[in-house]
């Protein structure tokens, strides 16, 4: 009973150091970036070195499509960004924002939802994170999921059925769902005039993989979903992370690989009889840690090397599913 309420209180306490540290998260000083990928699709990132879960640049990612007929966005930042992601856009378009598409439930991508919907934009994402967003907020990179507001909960939803398509402005944009891979709810969202995919999180190049389990994602899903997303590039299509730089379809080859790789290494480690910290003191990343940029900064309770480690050795000691 003891050791139980140690670890309770243990999990209490990571919980608050991890808050607190979401909470020096001073948004004042992010300021939005804009660059334009086609005619009429922009993305919007924050600043670089503010945000400690994303150096990078701080929150999400944002897609921004305008024209005549309004403004579909990918994604919404923290909920604290979305007067100065209005204002990114507005320097842009005038236009009403009508539709919002979340890539996955992460509050970085997220927590905007519910002020854009006060403005009238239609929330689309998969039925998973609708459902994950109602039930019981599991801890997401440490922080708890969005608060409690019901405008932010997509109205439109969908399954693992064919990709929702939404004309609009002169472009056909695909909803493509992702099977369980970051999360449970994934989804890639592509523009197919500007030959340009928002790829969300199943791919990064600012630390390693993230597999959020707690939120239904799975190792498996990764490998397919950089499958699905080779399958619907070509050598020029922009493959937009939900962080990080840019990327085409060849950057995808090398990043299976290690995944697989470093899957291989610890299912050796595994055959062996190894326990998960015999597996995280064999420092199976070492051969890409030159590689991976913030690969060994901290993501969680360890690095996010660690973290990936972690992820692998739990999926493949649970069926790898
Ligand atoms: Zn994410």
């Amino acid at each position: 009973m003891k050791s139980a309420w140690l670890l309770v209180m243990g999990l209490a306490a990571a919980a608050l150091s991890t808050s607190a540290r979401a909470q020096d998260l001073d948004y004042n000083t992010i300021e939005i970036k804009t660059d334009q990928l086609a005619p009429n699709l922009y993305m919007l990132s924050g600043s670089a070195g503010l945000d400690p879960s994303h150096e990078d640049a701080a929150g999400g990612r944002i897609g921004v499509l305008v024209g005549p007929d309004g403004i579909l966005m990918v994604d919404a930042q923290y909920a604290q960004l979305t007067d100065k992601v209005v204002a990114a856009i507005r320097r842009i378009s005038a236009a009403p924002i009508r539709f919002l598409v979340n890539t996955h439930i992460h509050r970085d991508h997220t927590a905007g939802n519910a002020n854009f919907a006060r403005m009238g934009a239609v929330i689309f994402a998969r039925e998973e994170l609708r459902e994950g967003m109602l039930g019981a907020a599991p801890l997401t990179n440490g922080n708890p999921a969005p608060a409690g507001d019901p405008a932010r909960l997509p109205v439109v939803t969908y399954g693992m059925g064919p990709p929702v398509t939404i004309h609009l402005d002169g472009e056909t944009v695909d909803l493509i769902p992702v099977r369980a891979a970051h999360t449970g709810g994934d989804t890639m969202i592509r523009f197919e005039h500007a030959n340009a995919v928002m790829i969300g999180d199943f791919y990064r190049n600012y630390g390693y993989p993230f597999i959020d389990i707690a939120n239904g994602g799975s190792l498996k899903g990764m490998l397919e979903a950089l499958d699905a997303t080779m399958k619907i590039a070509d050598a020029d299509t922009k493959l937009v992370p939900g962080h990080g730089t840019l990327i085409n379809r060849t950057d995808l080859i090398p990043y299976r690989d290690m995944i697989v790789a470093i899957q291989g290494s610890v299912q050796q480690l595994i055959a062996q009889g190894k326990s998960l910290p015999d597996v995280l003191a064999a420092k199976v990343t070492a051969p890409f840690d030159a590689k991976v940029p913030g690969g060994l900064l901290p993501a969680g309770a360890g690095t996010s090397a660690d973290r990936f480690v972690t992820e692998v050795y739990q999926q493949l000691k649970g069926g790898g599913q």
